[in-house]
């Protein structure tokens, strides 16, 4: 396996996040595939390896037990040469309010397949304003990824917000041999919708504010405020669309000059352009099943009476996406088409085995 030829990663193209690094680091270690990552994040102000990235990047390193270098604060290329996949009890702190849920996502696809269960305890920020929060974590994005074989559950144990961080969750993933994929055409029968707003050392008539706000926009049945307890300040605003085949979750950051109202606003504004069409797979969301179903199409030859793959329908895909989308054609051998539905602001993707020939 250490024997195959290093492949070469321009952290640069699309977008040029982290998102690049963590799928190809995600990938490497799945396909026991040398990588060699360059200009890793230069599209962002500060570029280079931020703790969450390094985080990521140690973590999986140890789970496969990785030959790795140039993995340092600021830096801007690493190299990285995986062996077997290990499953078994880990441990990883950030050491900030980075986001554990996008580490959760680096180690996760190579956990899914390994040869036994794993348990992992992540610390750092749980709800963090440029990750998917705990909360989509776990109602979103798990769901979908539990359709495909595997078995993975997620406690939150401490709530960790931007900027303290100090929190911790607990992965527990019970393998599947083979990723099966999924369709997801529709959103199927709505069966509940509501509203959370998360507090913590902040006064509490923010959220009250927050609440009477949102119920009067969205005329929800349910809107809750949770008083947590936290290491910082917090406030969340969380909607969640539950259907018979997807939930979807929206979120807003309350923060420091933004006015209650405006937290809201954003949060509703998601809400309704998610609702204005028919489409079950929201921007954020369509980002993250992109890994999972691609892993799944790459591995046909595998699994003889299998899902490789599949087609879903979404809002029209974001630049982090159709960057997401392109490296994932270049790592794996699969390919990825998206066309515009019937209905307007939504498109089909599809990602299948690629065909010999193509
Ligand atoms: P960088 O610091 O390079 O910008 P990053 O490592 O924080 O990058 P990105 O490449 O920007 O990562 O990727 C962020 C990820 O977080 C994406 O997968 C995106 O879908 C997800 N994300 C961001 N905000 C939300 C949200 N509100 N709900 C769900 N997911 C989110």
């Amino acid at each position: 396996m250490a024997d195959l030829p290093y492949v070469t990663i321009d952290g640069s193209q699309g977008e040029g996040g982290g998102q690049i690094l963590r799928s190809a680091l995600a990938i490497a270690a799945v396909a026991g595939q040398p990588i060699f990552v360059d200009k890793i994040r230069s599209g962002r102000k500060k570029p280079g390896l931020m703790r969450q990235h390094l985080t990521a990047v140690r973590a999986i390193a140890e789970i496969c037990d990785a030959e790795l270098s140039g993995a340092s604060p600021g830096s801007q290329s690493l190299s990285f040469t995986p062996k077997t996949v290990q499953p078994g009890a880990y441990e990883f702190r950030i050491g900030t309010a980075g986001s554990v849920t996008l580490v959760l996502q680096t180690i996760l696809p190579a956990l899914l397949t390994a040869s036994g269960p794993s348990t992992v305890i992540l610390e750092g920020g749980t709800h963090n304003p440029w990750a998917p929060p705990f909360d989509f974590l776990k109602h979103a994005w798990l769901p979908l990824v539990n359709r495909m074989g595997p078995q993975v559950t997620v406690e939150l144990q401490e709530y960790g917000f931007f900027p303290a961080g100090g929190g911790r969750m607990i992965l527990h993933v019970q393998p599947a041999p083979l990723l099966c994929g999924f369709d997801l055409p529709a959103r199927g029968e709505l069966l509940n919708r509501n509203v959370s707003i998360l507090i913590s050392n902040l006064p509490r008539s923010i959220a009250t504010r927050e609440a009477r706000r949102i119920a009067g926009k969205l005329q929800w049945e349910s809107v809750e405020i949770q008083q947590v307890s936290s290491a910082g300040p917090g406030n969340l605003v969380l909607a969640q669309l539950q259907y018979q085949h997807v939930t979807e979750v929206f979120t807003g950051f309350g923060r420091l000059g933004v006015s209650a109202e405006h937290v809201v606003q954003e949060v509703v504004r998601q809400v309704r352009r998610y609702l204005v069409t028919d489409a079950p797979v929201g921007e954020y969301l369509a980002d993250q099943i992109l890994l999972p179903l691609g892993l799944s199409a790459a591995a046909a030859c595998a699994g003889a009476n299998r899902k490789a793959g599949g087609t879903f329908r979404t809002l029209r895909l974001s630049r982090h996406s159709t960057t997401h989308l392109q490296l994932l054609q270049a790592l794996l051998p699969i390919s990825i088409s998206v066309k515009s539905d019937s209905e307007p602001g939504v498109e089909v993707v599809t990602i299948g085995p690629r065909n010999p020939g193509n």
